[in-house]
């Protein structure tokens, strides 16, 4: 279609020009206003023992409900609020949703089933980040602690000594703490022992490629023997199939995670999971 003023005429050009630019421009703009208009949800994948098959924990994962496009997935998002700052208040949201929803699946079980947070590099540089953790540690009485960690290798890198002491102190309120996508990042061994941790979680590329290939069994049979020997629990990501399951649980791998059992699911949904799987 042919532009008829010069004003339309620029509007028709423009976005050829920085069609890129402008595209993030609307995403940024979009976000800002998910973020006022408390757009965004949590999502819980249980986490699984393969000791016994309870689940024993819940990872809460950020959706955001776009009226315009439905359920957007964190890939599509993330690395803006990060380098927006957005993160800082999604963040914040998430540990107090985190917490009340933790709360409101406690009152209804028989057994209270704790949730680990996914935290960005930003936020632990916060200042006030461990009272953020420390308020949603509250929220959780008197069930206990329901708050757990997750960080990675890469936002820990940033500041180091700063991020140890900042995680002894989260760890202090009671938090257990994971390393998350463990092996794809670098220092892996050097740090592992210096940080505050209760567990390690087995990045999901090297568990697809478990079957087929040997190096890979290698490599998560290693990953388990070394955070075993530093006192840490093991949790396998994106689990698919049995075979996956057996062969983890064959390396006395602690717990899993994956579509094998169940994608990440919204409240309601996880609660009928831990129900049926408390009642077993
Ligand atoms: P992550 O923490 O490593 O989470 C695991 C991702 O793997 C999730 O993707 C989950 O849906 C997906 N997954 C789980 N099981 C399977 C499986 O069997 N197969 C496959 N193919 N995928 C599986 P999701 O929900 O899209 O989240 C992606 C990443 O976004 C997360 O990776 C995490 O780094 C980040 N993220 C999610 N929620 C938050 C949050 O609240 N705050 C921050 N800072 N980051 C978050
Ligand atoms: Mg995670
Ligand atoms: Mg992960
Ligand atoms: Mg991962």
């Amino acid at each position: 279609k042919k532009a008829k003023r010069s004003g339309d005429r620029y509007l028709f050009y423009a976005p050829t020009f920085n069609a890129r630019a402008s595209e993030q421009l609307t995403l940024e703009t979009r976000l800002r206003r998910a973020v006022e208009r408390e757009e965004f949800t949590l999502f819980y994948q249980p986490k699984v023992s393969l000791e016994d098959g309870a689940v024993v924990g819940l990872e809460a994962l950020l959706r955001w409900n776009d009226p315009e496009t439905g359920l957007v997935p964190p890939l599509r998002f993330i690395s803006l609020l990060e380098e927006t700052g957005l993160i800082l208040a999604v963040g914040r949201w998430a540990f107090h949703r985190a917490a009340s929803d933790f709360v409101a699946l406690a009152r209804r079980l028989v057994k209270p089933t704790p949730i680990a947070v996914n935290v960005s590099a930003l936020q632990l540089r916060q200042p006030d980040f461990v009272r953020t953790v420390e308020e949603a540690v509250k929220a959780c009485a008197p069930f206990g602690c329901g708050i757990e960690l997750e960080i990675t290798e890469s936002m820990v890198m940033q500041d180091v000594q700063q991020s140890i002491l900042r995680l002894k102190e989260v760890r202090e309120l009671g938090p257990a703490i994971a390393m998350d996508d463990f092996g794809t990042g670098y220092s892996s061994l050097s740090y592992l022992s210096k940080l505050p941790l209760d567990a390690v979680k087995i990045d999901r590329s090297f568990i697809v490629d478990m079957t087929g290939d040997a190096e890979s069994m290698s490599v998560v049979s290693a990953i388990i023997s070394l955070a075993h020997g530093l006192g840490l629990k093991v949790i396998a990501e994106g689990v698919e199939t049995e075979d996956q399951s057996e062969r983890l649980r064959r390396l006395h791998c602690d717990q899993i995670q994956g579509y094998v059992f169940s994608p990440p699911v919204p409240l309601e949904q996880v609660l009928q999971i831990l129900t049926r799987a408390q009642n077993r």
